[in-house]
C-alpha cells in the first residue's frame, strides 16, 4: 500500500517532535524511493536533525524540505506556500498535527495567553494551513484531490476537568473536520480525523510547564501509546485506496488505570 505514495508531497506540521515526527519516519518507510516531505514546526534545527537521520535510514529516495512555520501566526501561513520550491509546490497529502495543552488550571482561572496560544495553534493555525493548501487541491481535474488528516484528540469528545480550553479546542478541531468533509464530498478530496488517546510524547511536559516530573505521573498505572502508535495509523490511512475514506480514527491504550 506505500507504493499509493509515489511521487506524492506530504506537508506535516509539528514535524519537530512526538507523533509529527513520527509520521515522518513512517511515511518515508512506507515509501523510502520516490516521496517529498515538507517537515514544519517552528524548531527548524530540530527538522533538519531529524531530515538527516532519516535520510540516513532510508537513503535519499525520500526528499526532504524542512520548513519554519508558526502555524499561529496568519501571516507565515498565507504565504508559506508561494515561497516553497517548485519541487515541493505541488501538496498532496496535508497532516495537521502541529498543536497541543497549556496548563490544567479550571476555567475560571486559566490565563487569557494561555487560551490564545491553544485556539490560535490548535484551531485557527489548523484552519489557516488547510485554507493554505485547499487552493491546490482544487486546482487539479474532476473537482478537486489531496488528503487532509487532522489531528484531533479523545480529548474532543470526552472532556475532562482542568482541560476546558485545549478540549475546546479539539472539539473545534472535530466540528471543522466534519464540515469539510461534507463541503468537498463531491471531489476526490479526502478529509479524515484521527483522534490519539494518551501518547508519550512532549505533549505533556508541555501541558506542566516543563516539569518532567508531573508530565511523567500522567501516565502513572498505565501504558501510554507511543507517537509511532499514532503515525502507524495515520499512514494506514492515508494508503487506502482512493475510493476510500477512513473518516473517523479514536486510538487510546488497551489497558489504562
Ligand atoms: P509534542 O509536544 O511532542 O509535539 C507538538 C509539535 O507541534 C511539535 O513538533 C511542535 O514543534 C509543534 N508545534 C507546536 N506549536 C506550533 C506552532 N505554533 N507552529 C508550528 N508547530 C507547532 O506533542 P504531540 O506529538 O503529542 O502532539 C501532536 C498532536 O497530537 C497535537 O495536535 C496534540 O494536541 C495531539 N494529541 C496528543 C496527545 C498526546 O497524548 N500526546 C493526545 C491527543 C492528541 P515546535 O515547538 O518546534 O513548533
Amino acid at each position: 500500500a506505500g507504493q499509493r505514495l509515489a511521487g506524492k508531497t506530504i506537508l506535516i506540521t509539528g514535524a519537530s517532535a512526538g507523533i509529527g515526527q513520527a509520521c515522518a519516519l513512517e511515511f518515508a518507510l512506507a515509501q523510502p524511493h520516490d516521496l517529498r516531505l515538507i517537515l514544519a514546526a517552528r524548531r527548524v534545527d530540530t527538522i533538519r536533525e531529524i531530515a538527516a537521520a532519516i535520510t540516513k535510514q532510508v537513503g535519499d529516495g525520500v526528499k526532504i524540505l524542512p520548513l519554519q512555520l508558526d502555524v499561529s501566526k496568519p501571516d507565515e501561513v498565507r504565504t508559506f506556500v508561494d515561497k516553497l520550491p517548485e519541487e515541493f509546490k505541488n501538496i498532496d497529502v496535508l497532516i495537521n498535527n502541529a498543536g497541543g495543552v497549556r496548563g490544567v488550571e479550571t476555567a475560571g482561572n486559566i490565563a487569557e495567553a494561555d487560551i490564545n496560544v491553544m485556539f490560535d495553534t490548535n484551531v485557527t493555525g489548523l484552519i489557516n494551513v488547510t485554507q493554505a493548501v485547499l487552493p491546490i487541491f482544487f486546482a487539479r481535474p474532476d473537482g478537486g484531490a489531496g488528503d487532509i488528516v487532522n489531528i484531533g484528540s479523545i480529548a474532543g469528545r470526552e472532556p475532562y476537568a482542568g482541560g476546558s480550553i485545549y478540549c475546546a479546542t479539539k472539539a473545534a478541531v472535530r466540528s471543522f473536520t466534519d464540515s469539510l468533509r461534507r463541503e468537498t464530498i463531491n471531489t476526490k478530496i479526502r478529509v479524515m480525523e484521527v483522534d490519539p488517546g494518551a501518547t508519550e510524547t512532549e505533549f505533556s511536559v508541555v501541558r506542566f510547564r516543563g516539569d518532567k516530573a508531573k508530565a511523567d505521573a500522567t501516565y502513572a498505572g498505565m501504558e501510554p501509546l507511543t507517537a509511532q502508535d499514532i503515525a502507524e495509523v495515520i499512514v494506514f490511512n492515508v494508503t487506502r485506496r482512493q475510493n476510500v475514506v477512513v473518516a473517523d480514527s479514536l486510538i487510546f491504550p488497551t489497558v489504562q488505570a
